[in-house]
């Protein structure tokens, strides 16, 4: 490795370059815990055609100048070390992934990466009418959906500015081409959308969706929104249970955040996402690369390593793979809220949730 120093982390963890252990490359990276860290959800721009009122604040959004984003050769280097490493499943995020320019070309070359198995995307939807088609046809299996409310008039509050219609036109696209089985996701605002809630699990009885209720975590930008707004799953599942009779508890899939439930009769599945009432940290098994490209190591917490330092210093691939390991060795265990430790750096909308 150059003798440059390459490496940032910020803000707490400080390491020199030139002290870096060597790690084994036989195997699949593992943090200090012995968790396998082999899910990577890369934010592709910190930007977006919304504002969803939990994500960003109404005002004083500031976005990375283009230069500072990874480019695609970039991005590549990095994904190809990260599958070297042992990472699996790459999910596509932002901001809103779809605003990424060469989108489609990217995901055909991200397929081609030995060692990636599946990729998938979360999306605000309003692209996908378009972009369904080209993006399966170029490899990619399927997409999370963001659907906060099924009426028009408070979706466009909630989102400041989206369309409803353009969002179901995006599901329907997504549908048809088989970006399945298709997850859609809503986080839930007291006095905004909690009185929606059982119409939006309806939408489960039907349809072989999954619909995951999402609870508001304390973002920068939104931590006070937070603090009043928070529904934990336990009470929305007393809710849906007294519209629906008791749910049907279908368990947790292999280190999915979401505990499964359904619908007596129901085709499709609940999911209960409770990052701050009844945290899943015992059994994560993802990190994210940020779009200005660090990795960030814990959802909900500031800690940083910079790849793009690294490469832009020249770094090889099997040195961005040290890199890697490095941060999945020194992945945190679990955040902090319940000592009151809250992130402070950035908001969801720069680390894609
Ligand atoms: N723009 C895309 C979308 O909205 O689906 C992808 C990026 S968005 C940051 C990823 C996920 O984070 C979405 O499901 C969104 O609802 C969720 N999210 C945003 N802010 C959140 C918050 N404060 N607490 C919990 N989830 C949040
Ligand atoms: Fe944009 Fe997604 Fe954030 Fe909404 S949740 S503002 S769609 S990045």
């Amino acid at each position: 490795m150059s003798e440059k120093p390459m490496l940032g982390v910020i803000p707490l963890t400080f390491v020199n370059p030139a002290r870096l252990p060597t790690y084994e490359t036989a195997a699949p990276a593992r943090d200090s815990f012995g968790r396998r860290i082999d899910y990577l959800r890369v934010s592709l721009t910190d930007r977006c055609n919304m504002r969803c009122v939990y994500c960003m604040p109404a005002v004083g959004m500031q976005f990375a100048p283009r230069p500072e984003l990874l480019t695609n050769e970039e991005l590549l280097l990095v994904l190809r070390a990260a599958a070297k490493a042992g990472f699996r499943k790459i999910r596509l995020t932002g901001g809103e992934p779809t605003l990424r320019q060469d989108l489609v070309e990217l995901i055909r070359q991200i397929k081609a990466i030995p060692g990636i198995e599946h990729i998938a995307m979360t999306t605000n939807a309003l692209r996908l009418r378009k972009l369904a088609g080209p993006l399966k046809e170029a490899g990619l299996d399927r997409v999370n959906i963001s659907i906060d409310s099924l009426d028009p008039v408070k979706f466009r509050q909630m989102t400041r500015g989206g369309n409803l219609d353009e969002v179901w036109a995006g599901i329907e696209a997504a549908n048809e081409v088989g970006l399945t089985p298709i997850k859609l996701n809503a986080v839930v605002v007291r006095g905004m959308n909690d009185d929606e809630v059982v119409q939006l699990a309806a939408l489960t009885i039907e349809r072989k969706w999954e619909f995951r209720f999402i609870e508001v975590m304390p973002l920068t930008g939104v931590a006070g929104l937070a603090n009043e707004g928070v529904i934990s799953s336990a009470e929305l599942i007393e809710r849906l249970e007294a519209a629906y009779g008791t749910l049907e508890p279908l368990g947790q899939a292999d280190s999915d955040p979401a505990r499964r439930y359904r619908i007596p009769g129901a085709k499709g599945k609940l999911g209960f996402i409770s990052s701050v009432t009844d945290p899943f940290c015992a059994t994560c098994n993802r990190m994210r690369l940020t779009a200005d490209g660090r990795l960030h190591l814990c959802l909900l917490r500031d800690d940083e390593l910079d790849l793009r330092a690294a490469i832009r210093n020249g770094a090889t691939l099997d040195e961005v793979e040290q890199l890697v390991r490095h941060a999945v060795y020194i992945k945190p265990w679990g955040h902090g809220l319940p000592e009151g430790v809250l992130p402070t750096l950035r908001g969801m909308s720069q680390l894609g949730g």
